[in-house]
């Protein structure tokens, strides 16, 4: 075990305070999350540790205001700062150098007008149902990497069209941030872990895992050559649709331009979007 007590950063003073006095170990590498931790979030934070090195690993917990839209699940968004430091802390060798929780105040403060939008990427597919949803990521995770002057950052494959925003966006504005992702991590009936797993009641929790096996199903079609994106869509959509899963959507897109393809080749991405109840549960498989 090393490092304790593992530094909680609330303004931006206070990192900027911490990054003075950890100017020697170089630039931070960040994992940004919401909070709520769970396996998938720490196994960001264990690749960030093995790939920054001797670098400081920063983990930012910040339920952001702006990429959620009237209506949606803000007010009920888990927060649960003590443990969540408590798991990190508890990594051990893994464990971060910082933990950055800033106010909402403290990331926007009175005045604040600026919005960062990353265009066509963020209009299509989560996009579609949730409208301004990636101006928000964009906006914050531009002033995360800001005020972290992080290098390097590490975004999971579970929400992949984030992740391949923030990279066009890092590319585009040359912030000069090395985007990393990693492989999304399950539950062993193959959900992935989610913060809102935990609204599911158990007949929901039990029907949330038809979401991944519909994915392997078609990954197993495409494999076999049934290579129709719109009767594999079809049939998956079909597969789901129950009394208590709404489907928000299924697509089969190019792995890079997130473009919906009209025949499915091994490479590409399934993404599909549901509501079980009031939950909106998303995923994704490589085909
Ligand atoms: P969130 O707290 O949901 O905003 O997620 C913070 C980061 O953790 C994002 O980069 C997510 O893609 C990633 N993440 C969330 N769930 C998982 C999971 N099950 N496996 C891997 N990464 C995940």
């Amino acid at each position: 075990m090393k490092k304790s007590p593992l530094p909680c950063l609330n303004t931006a003073e206070d990192l900027q305070q911490w990054r003075k006095s950890n100017s020697d170990s170089g630039a931070p590498f960040l994992v940004p999350t919401m909070g709520a931790l769970h396996e998938g979030h720490l196994a960001l934070v264990r690749r960030a540790r093995k790939l920054a090195g001797k670098r400081p690993v920063v983990v930012s917990i910040f339920v952001n205001p702006k990429q959620f839209a009237a209506g949606e699940d803000l007010e009920r968004y888990p927060q649960l700062i003590d443990s969540d430091l408590k798991l990190l802390k508890d990594l051990g060798d893994d464990a971060p150098d910082a933990v950055f929780a800033p106010s909402a105040e403290a990331i926007y403060p009175d005045g604040f007008t600026t919005t960062i939008s990353p265009g066509a990427l963020g209009d299509i597919l989560c996009g579609h149902s949730r409208p301004k949803h990636f101006d928000g990521v964009c906006t914050v995770v531009a002033i995360l990497f800001r005020m972290t002057a992080c290098t390097d950052a590490i975004f999971g494959e579970k929400d992949y069209q984030q992740a391949q925003i923030i990279k066009a966006m890092s590319r585009d504005l040359q912030l000069d941030v090395e985007i990393h992702t990693a492989p999304t991590v399950r539950e062993s009936d193959g959900l992935a872990m989610s913060s809102r797993n935990q609204f599911l009641s158990d007949e929901q929790r039990q029907q949330a895992a038809g979401l991944y096996a519909t994915l392997q199903e078609v990954q197993r079609r495409v494999q076999g050559g049934k290579t129709n994106a719109a009767a594999l869509r079809a049939w998956a959509e079909e597969e789901l649709q129950s009394d208590s899963i709404k489907v928000d959507y299924v697509s089969i897109v190019d792995a890079h331009s997130l473009e919906q393809v009209k025949r499915a080749k091994p490479g590409d991405v399934c993404a599909v979007s549901a509501f079980l109840g009031t939950t909106r549960l998303i995923d994704n498989l490589r085909l």
